[in-house]
């Protein structure tokens, strides 16, 4: 049976941690603060946001809070994040994705200034992401890349299989995997890849990130590797409070009798996600305060 990877538990860690940096800083008259954007009314948004909100306050940091209408425009939105980016009190800008159609994500995220990326989804975050220079890492493979630390999964030399490529997971776990200073060997699948059932057999590390409720079975999954998943989706569920329950990429049973190390959903990558968030706000602070 399988090690569980506890995010919960690790999160929970690196969160108390850092509240001595935190500490540290409002002594130096700075109060980390991150700027929350959210347009629209985006059900598993608002959760999302309410959780960062949660997590900024216990950490001792400020958070402001602007919620938009659906309505609101690319105009609108661009120049809050201009208001936002001359507010030295503000030190991170997050904007919640996705946002309403028709505003287009690419121009508004580039519009941050990469100083206050604290999700590290702007172009110069990820241009320094892929040429191994330092900058905001985004925050779901950090803290992957964080777990696989902490349990002492080999990275260096294994052969790591990340599922999806998207921008702000799949692609950026890929490469961050593939550095020198992590050294695996990385394979990306999405929907053009064939055999993807024996290229998953093959990896020491398999990561899922494709959005597909329990797509990964125990049968595509080498005995003792480490699996991560970073699937969560909302399964309808009758007789259940919120009419749905999540669940990850992998389906859990099957795959913890062949894994050496899995991470549970929820309790897993979504905990990590949020620490990350934080360390990079307070990082952010930290640089405007000129501590570090
Ligand atoms: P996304 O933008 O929805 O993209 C999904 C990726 O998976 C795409 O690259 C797609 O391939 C690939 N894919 C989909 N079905 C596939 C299949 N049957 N075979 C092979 N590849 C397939 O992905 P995302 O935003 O990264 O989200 C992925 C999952 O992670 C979602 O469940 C999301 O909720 C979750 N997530 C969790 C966290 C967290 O904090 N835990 C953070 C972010 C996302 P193509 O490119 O070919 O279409």
């Amino acid at each position: 049976m399988a090690v569980i990877i506890d995010g919960k538990e690790v999160a929970g860690r690196l969160r108390r941690e850092l509240r001595d940096r935190v500490k540290a800083l409002r002594d130096a008259g700075t109060v980390p603060c991150l700027a929350v954007i959210l347009a629209g009314d985006n059900g598993a948004s608002l959760s999302y946001v309410a959780a960062k909100e949660k997590a900024l306050e216990e950490a001792g940091m400020d958070g402001r809070d602007f919620r938009l209408p659906e309505e609101t425009t690319q105009a609108e939105l661009l120049s809050l994040i201009a208001a936002l980016n001359a507010d030295p009190q503000v030190h991170g800008i997050l904007v919640q994705l996705p946002l309403p159609s028709p505003i287009d994500a690419g121009p508004v995220i580039a519009a941050i200034d990469p100083a206050k990326d604290v999700d590290g989804f702007h172009p110069v975050s990820v241009g320094n992401l892929v040429l191994g220079r330092p900058g905001f890492l985004p925050c779901t493979p950090h803290g992957v890349l964080v777990l696989l630390r902490e349990y002492g999964v080999p990275v260096s030399g294994a052969h790591a299989v990340v599922l999806g490529r998207s921008g702000i997971v799949g692609k950026p776990l890929a490469n961050l995997l593939s550095r020198r200073d992590q050294n695996a060997t990385v394979t990306l699948c999405h929907t053009g890849t064939r055999n993807m059932a024996d290229i998953c057999r093959q990896a020491d590390i398999l990561i899922a990130a494709v959005g597909k409720p329990g797509m990964i079975r125990g049968d595509m999954i080498k005995e003792g590797a480490a699996v991560i998943d970073v699937g969560v989706n909302r399964v309808p569920e009758s007789g259940t409070k919120k009419g749905y329950r999540i669940r990850g990429d992998v389906d859990f049973e099957t795959a913890a009798e062949k894994a050496g190390f899995i991470t549970p959903v929820p309790g897993g990558v979504g905990p990590m996600t949020i620490a990350m968030l934080l360390e990079n706000v307070v990082q952010a602070a930290e640089t405007a305060g000129g501590i570090r």
